[in-house]
């Protein structure tokens, strides 16, 4: 049950109007809420903008890559 843990672990959580429970998990990166149906313990969460950097560094090391004429 998320619900539970995400009380005990103090993560912030809201109901939508459909009654779901959201859950405002902190991102292992950065510290900011990130927006989440379900909460579990020890899961690493990523917000948006982490995960677009993330992403954007990957794309850079795969080009260095391509320089060095080594193809995935
Ligand atoms: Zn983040």
């Amino acid at each position: 049950m998320s619900y539970i843990e995400a009380q005990r672990d103090g993560i912030p959580m809201k109901r939508d109007r459909h009654g779901k429970n959201i859950y405002y998990p902190p991102c292992h990166i950065c510290g900011g809420p990130v927006y989440s149906w379900v909460y579990k313990p020890g899961n690493r969460y990523t917000c948006r903008a982490c995960k677009e950097k993330d992403s954007t560094k990957k794309h850079i090391k795969a080009l260095v890559c391509m320089r060095n004429m080594c193809y995935y």
